[in-house]
This record gives structure tokens, C-alpha cells and sequence, in this order.
């Protein structure tokens, strides 16, 4: 047995169940962070559905922790964006970063732009950039609210709203919530809009029916054409829809 399972753990179904009684988002949220306090986090990359759960979440009147995780090559945008939250409601949001000396490391033998020679080279950068600091955050809570949609993908579509993941080398079970899984693009916006949320300037952003509709890094985030699926801008360069996720909400195949 590991020292994490000796502990008492607070992940059960019981407390799914509990928390299934909060059928609206706002107060779902509110009674996330009223239990857990810090180790419960939002996690965004700026997308509709993050800001509009930190201003929930505020709304609820929680003081949540928000984290993102900044893999150094975000659009200039959504450090904007960042700072435009900060700003609105008081707080500040954890930026996750790299590893420096592991990331000196792989720029110096692979360089900078490695993700175009392969998929195990795209996976390995995202997984330096991106993986490696969201488990560092993982490990510091038991909720973890994310902006997950039931419509961004086929892949997501079967997403709940509740999953008991497991996270580190002692596979310690956290709970995963995404309160906005049912919400649809046109109520997030609607939401935003009346609420004076402040969102991502690139999600606006539309020239002959293309637009973005995912962020991420600059060069492997690109704006969609009119008959592609919602996450078609990612690597461009590798065409199968398969390989579109980024290793964030993959990687927890073994679920307790
Ligand atoms: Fe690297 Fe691109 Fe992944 Fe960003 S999205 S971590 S630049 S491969």
C-alpha cells in the first residue's frame, strides 16, 4: 500500500453522488470550492468555457484558484487574456511552465520546431510543455474543474461530467468535473456577453467562415475552414483525426 492510500481519501462515489444534487453549474462550482477550498482548481487555456466557470465560480461567491499551464509559446492573446481576468475579478492565475533545464535541453538537440518532423516528436514536446506541468498541478488537488465540452470532438462526446481519474506514480484518484459539459458555444457566448466576461480576442476572429476554434500554441493552433470538425486546426500537418489530442485528458487511461 502507498502513503496516499493510507490516507483518507476524499474521492468516493458518495461524494459523486453528492455533488450530482447540484444540477446548476454555478452552484456545482461554488460547492466544489466551499469543500475543497485550494485543492480544488479551474484548469483553462482560455477558452469560452473557462472563463465563464472563474466568473461562476466568483459568482458563487468562492475565491477559486485558477491555473493554466503556459507551455511559453501561447498567442500573445491569450496572455491578454490572462491579464484581462486578473484584472476584472482580483486574483491571479498559476502559470504552469516547463521544466527550464528539460526544456534548454530539447530546444538545444531537437530545436524549437521539432513537432513538424513527427508525431512522437509533437507527443514528446507536448508532453514536456504540457503534460509534465498539469501533472505538477494535479498533484496538488482533489477536484480538478475542467472546460471539457461534449461537442468539441467525437472523442469527447462521450464525455460525463464526473470521472474519477488517477494521477502521479502512486496513482492517487482525483476527481475530475467539467460543469459545463452540456453547455453549447451559443450559451457560453450568450453567457460571456451578459455577464461582461472577458474572452479570448482569437475566438472573434473570423475571415471567410474560418475561425478558432481551440487554443493553443502558436503554429500548431490554426482557425478551422467552414466544413471541418471542431478540432481540425491542431498539427495540421498530421491529417488523421485520431491524433488530435494533446495528451491532457488522454493520458489517464488507467481510471481507478
Ligand atoms: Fe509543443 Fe506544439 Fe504541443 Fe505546444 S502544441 S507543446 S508547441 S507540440
Amino acid at each position: 500500500m502507498s502513503a496516499h492510500s493510507n490516507m483518507s481519501n476524499p474521492i468516493t462515489p458518495e461524494l459523486i453522488q453528492d455533488l450530482q444534487k447540484f444540477t446548476d453549474a454555478q452552484a456545482l462550482i461554488g460547492e466544489i470550492f466551499r469543500r475543497f477550498g485550494e485543492r480544488a482548481a479551474i484548469g483553462t487555456s482560455g477558452q469560452l468555457t473557462g472563463v465563464v466557470m472563474i466568473d461562476l465560480a466568483f459568482r458563487s461567491g468562492a475565491k477559486p484558484r485558477v491555473f493554466t499551464i503556459d507551455t511559453l509559446r501561447l498567442f500573445p492573446e491569450t496572455y491578454e487574456l490572462f491579464d484581462a481576468l486578473e484584472k476584472k475579478y482580483g486574483f491571479k492565475i498559476e502559470r504552469l511552465q516547463p521544466d527550464p533545464v528539460k526544456l534548454k535541453n530539447m530546444v538545444q538537440e531537437q530545436g524549437e520546431y521539432l513537432f513538424f518532423d513527427s508525431k512522437q516528436k509533437q507527443e514528446f514536446c507536448c508532453n514536456l510543455r504540457k503534460v509534465e506541468p498539469n501533472e505538477r498541478v494535479l498533484e496538488t488537488l482533489d477536484v480538478w474543474l475542467t472546460g471539457l465540452r461534449a461537442d468539441q470532438s467525437a472523442a469527447r462526446a462521450a464525455t460525463g461530467k464526473f470521472e474519477i481519474i488517477s494521477t502521479g506514480s502512486q496513482k492517487r484518484p482525483i476527481l475530475k468535473v467539467a460543469p459545463l459539459v452540456d453547455w453549447t458555444e451559443q450559451r457560453l457566448r450568450e453567457y460571456a456577453k451578459e455577464h461582461g466576461v472577458p474572452t479570448h480576442k482569437l475566438l472573434d476572429w473570423k475571415q471567410e467562415g474560418w475561425y478558432y476554434e481551440s487554443l493553443g500554441c502558436v503554429i500548431c493552433t490554426t482557425p478551422i475552414g467552414p466544413n471541418e470538425s471542431r478540432r481540425a486546426g491542431r498539427w495540421r500537418w498530421f491529417n488523421s483525426e485520431d491524433n488530435k489530442e494533446c495528451g491532457l485528458h488522454t493520458f489517464h487511461k488507467d481510471e481507478v
